[in-house]
């Protein structure tokens, strides 16, 4: 077994566990393989692996990663979790299939726009500043419902949301008021748990955990 296999093995059984905890089973959390800043040697691993799913920050890094790979996987499911430069918005509704991160009003029209023109409907996520910090992207709490009414008076469907909690804070916090408020606005998606806290964000009903070190190891820089 591939040093990948294997952790994602065990990665497999805490999420089982945490499901049943939360009354689920194991099929209802989606496992994103975030590969941001993994070389080639990984990439390949991880597809050995089974892995299918997969998450990057960064556009020009997705491309040069996957676009080629999808040819020879196409069941490959590539989520886009970095910050949405609007005149990146062509190429993330081209290759991405789940936007995590829409974050500001201005991308609304401007998504809207993008996938009318390439008949695409990548499922988007709203990604929410939970913790109120400056440096972060996400919408406060108290702009999502302008921001949800905004997307459904132009047509953009929005199926969940997403959250970073803040670091040296308990998680656990940030991931209940996501639930809340995805619970409050009818939402079915939960993007949320990374390689330190995935555990905890299944106990509190993530449907999507972000996992990037706990299977690949380091990033390189
Ligand atoms: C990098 C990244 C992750 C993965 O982080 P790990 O700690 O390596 O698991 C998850 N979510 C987002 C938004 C990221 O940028």
């Amino acid at each position: 077994m591939s040093q990948i296999a294997e952790k994602l093995a065990g990665i497999k059984e805490i999420i089982e566990d945490a499901s049943k905890r939360d009354g689920r089973s194991v099929g209802d959390v989606c496992l994103i393989a975030v590969s941001k800043r993994q070389p080639d040697a990984k990439l390949e691993e991880a597809l050995a692996a089974g892995l299918r799913v997969f998450g990057e920050n960064k556009v020009q890094e997705a491309l040069t990663h996957w676009q080629d790979r999808k040819g020879s996987y196409p069941d490959l499911q590539l989520h886009f979790i970095g910050s949405i430069q609007s005149k990146k918005i062509p190429d993330i509704v081209g290759l991405f299939d789940v936007i995590h991160t829409v974050d500001r009003p201005k991308l609304v029209p401007l998504l809207a726009a993008e996938m009318k023109k390439q008949q695409r409907s990548p499922t988007l996520l709203i990604q929410v500043n939970t913790g109120k910090e400056a440096q972060k992207s996400g919408v406060f709490v108290e702009e999502l419902p302008a921001l949800l009414a905004q997307a459904a008076e132009q047509g953009l469907a929005i199926s969940g949301l997403m959250c970073l909690p803040t670091q040296g804070e308990n998680p656990s916090v940030h991931f209940g008021l996501l639930r809340s408020l995805a619970r409050q606005y009818n939402l079915p998606l939960l993007s949320m748990g990374m390689s330190h806290d995935y555990e905890m964000a299944v106990r509190f009903g993530a449907t999507h955990i972000r996992i990037g070190t706990d299977i690949f190891g380091a990033r390189v820089d």
